[in-house]
């Protein structure tokens, strides 16, 4: 959906992805709540109890649509073409884009984005992609791709390609920059999985989960494209893009803590950056002047990527399993939100 009162495409797609069914939450006994019809539409239905196969007792249902809405046998492929090959092209156009991944831990975030090695996700096949458009577009065969990686959690910025201290954020000419945070030439896809994976693996546990990544920790991947092409006039112009692709903390936290304000959770710092998500998103909804990016190190590291002149997609994770159904439904109702952008 383009909105009515910018040329340049400045707007926000949300998708919502459903993943398939876990064979522990099989196990466990739990049912589907989710059905999605027609590549749009998300049925959502509340059950009587959990357990309870033989009287099963719809008692609410709600419905919600989306600009495409994934069923759990969507391929990684698919899920790129819908929701970020466009905004490959809007950054080989010399623009910014940005792709969100949002939901409960468990949900998929970090599958869609970031996927497994037989199974890319977004990141992967976006930076494929792009090698490839670029090879075909640039008019003199130099052209430079650059990585950053970086995670916040708690509120502290770190280069998840050089773990080491903390990054402080500077403002300068281009905007906000996270000082010393490592800048990648990439050359091809290839090194680029192995990359990421590690990088993923450096982002933060918690000390009673070693092997799992916080669920508080937002990762970003921003790609830097740049490259000379041809204009009408035969002028050789550089044509500058960058698309950032964020896996964000899990919303669980965020959305039992809604009513606080940011304020009050300032000692307990827990998703901060979401929560600053969420309003900046909301006073975007609103059409408000002043957008509070300053709020949060994650909304001012993604201030040139949210709302003015840029392309922002939201992907909405969710389970399909009725003990997942209050998380499911907090993360349909935010992406509905979302929508009004
Ligand atoms: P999150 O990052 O939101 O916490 P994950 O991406 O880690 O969730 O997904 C949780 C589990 O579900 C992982 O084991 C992951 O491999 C699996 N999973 C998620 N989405 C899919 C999918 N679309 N297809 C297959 N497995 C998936
Ligand atoms: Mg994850």
């Amino acid at each position: 959906r383009i909105s009515e009162n910018s040329g340049v495409g400045s707007r926000i797609l949300v998708f919502v992805r459903l993943r398939p069914m876990a064979k522990k939450e099989k196990e466990a006994g739990s049912r589907c709540c989710v059905r999605i019809v027609n590549r749009r539409d998300v049925y959502l239905t509340e059950f009587a109890t959990e357990n309870d196969y033989l009287r099963l007792k719809r008692l609410r249902g709600r419905h919600f649509t989306f600009d495409a809405s994934f069923p759990d046998s969507t391929t990684q492929q698919e899920v790129y073409s819908t929701t970020t090959a466009e905004l490959v092209e809007a950054v080989l156009q010399g623009r910014n884009g940005s792709v969100f991944c949002y939901g409960a831990t468990g949900a998929g975030k970090t599958y869609t984005m970031l996927g497994t090695m037989e199974n890319p996700g977004v990141m992967v096949l976006a930076i494929k992609d792009l090698f490839a458009k670029i090879r075909q577009r640039s008019c003199d065969g130099n052209h430079v791709v650059h990585l950053s990686y970086l995670e916040v959690y708690n509120e502290t910025v770190r280069d998840l390609l050089s773990p080491g201290r903390p990054l402080v954020l500077r403002e300068d000419k281009q905007g906000i920059v996270a000082a010393g945070l490592t800048q990648y030439r990439a050359y091809s896809t290839d090194e680029v999985m192995a990359l990421l994976q590690k990088g993923n693996q450096n982002r933060t546990t918690e000390p009673t989960r070693v092997n799992e990544t916080s669920s508080r920790s937002h990762a970003i991947l921003q790609v830097v494209a740049e490259y000379r092409v041809k204009d009408a006039a035969m002028n050789i112009v550089n044509r500058v893009g960058k698309l950032s692709l964020i896996d964000l903390a899990g919303s669980e936290r965020a959305l039992a803590t809604d009513q606080r304000t940011l304020r009050s959770l300032e000692g307990a710092n827990i998703n901060r950056s979401l929560l600053a998500l969420s309003s900046c998103i909301n006073a975007l909804v609103e059409g408000k002047k002043h957008i509070p990016y300053r709020n949060s190190k994650l909304t001012q590291l993604l201030k040139d990527s949210l709302g003015g002149v840029c392309n922002t997609v939201m992907i909405a994770n969710i389970s399909p399993s009725n003990f997942s159904f209050g998380e499911t439904q907090n993360t349909l109702h935010w992406a509905d939100r979302a929508k009004e952008i």
